[in-house]
């Protein structure tokens, strides 16, 4: 008998990792059927051009207040009002949340990286809509580039304003593809966009967030299945 629990632990290593996440309760079984899985290994020698046009992928980010949260095995930023969004389709995502993994989750030409960020966005009907920066561990404190602003936490209050673009490389190229939650229930289908320019990350902002606890929370790859990859040149 399988728990109905949403709430039903896992992890990244032994009983409940990632090979018996599906056998842990119904939520993340029925997740688990589907059937297009992530993250997978992207390449650019695979992958098909897209240009949607203005309907492509554009950002409406803006300055707003985050708090911080530990669960679900990592940390997550998460706006309060919800006022950045991302456009996709005809469609507006809104970001509800930001977190990241250690090491990276996708895998580009062969190489992963030490940092993945994920900005988590949800449109009116409950889809999500994830974008992906992968990431170079600088040391210090950055002053230029992402993150600049919200190098140093503000632990006591809780509360951080910054804008999410500090998230986001200058080049804004990036895969598409259609997969999955990569953490349990680990449903589909989700609208996949991570961008091949490493962003930078600074090691005094992870460091405020038990960087050594996290460490190892990326889901092992998942098998493609054959499933288009598309790729977005930066538009001018
Ligand atoms: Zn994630």
């Amino acid at each position: 008998m399988v728990k109905r629990n949403m709430d039903v632990p896992w992890s990244y290593t032994g009983d409940n990792g990632p090979e018996y996440w599906h056998t842990l309760c119904d939520w993340y079984e029925k997740g688990a059927s589907y059937p297009y899985q992530s993250p997978i290994a992207l390449d650019h020698q695979q992958v098909e051009p897209l240009d949607l046009g203005t309907t492509g992928l554009t950002f409406t980010y803006q300055t707003e207040r985050f708090t911080e949260k530990e669960f679900k095995n990592t940390i997550h930023f998460i706006p309060f009002e919800c006022e950045s969004y991302v456009s996709f389709k005809g469609k507006d995502y809104a970001l509800t949340d930001i977190h990241y993994h250690l090491p990276s989750e996708h895998v580009i030409d062969g190489e992963q990286k030490p940092v993945e960020i994920h900005l988590v966005h949800m449109d009116h009907e409950g889809n999500n809509l994830v974008v992906a920066v992968l990431c170079e561990i600088v040391e210090g404190i950055l002053a230029e580039g992402p993150l600049r602003k919200a190098t140093v936490w503000d632990m006591d209050r809780h509360l951080e304003v910054f804008d999410p673009t500090l998230f986001l490389p200058e080049q804004r190229s990036h895969f598409h593809y259609v997969g999955s939650l990569t953490t349990p229930p680990t449903k589909g289908p989700i609208n996949w966009f991570v961008f091949d320019q490493p962003g930078k990350l600074s090691r005094t902002f992870l460091s405020q967030f038990k960087e050594e606890i996290l460490q190892g929370n990326n889901r092992p790859l998942q098998d493609k299945k054959g499933r288009a990859v598309y790729y977005v040149s930066e538009r001018k």
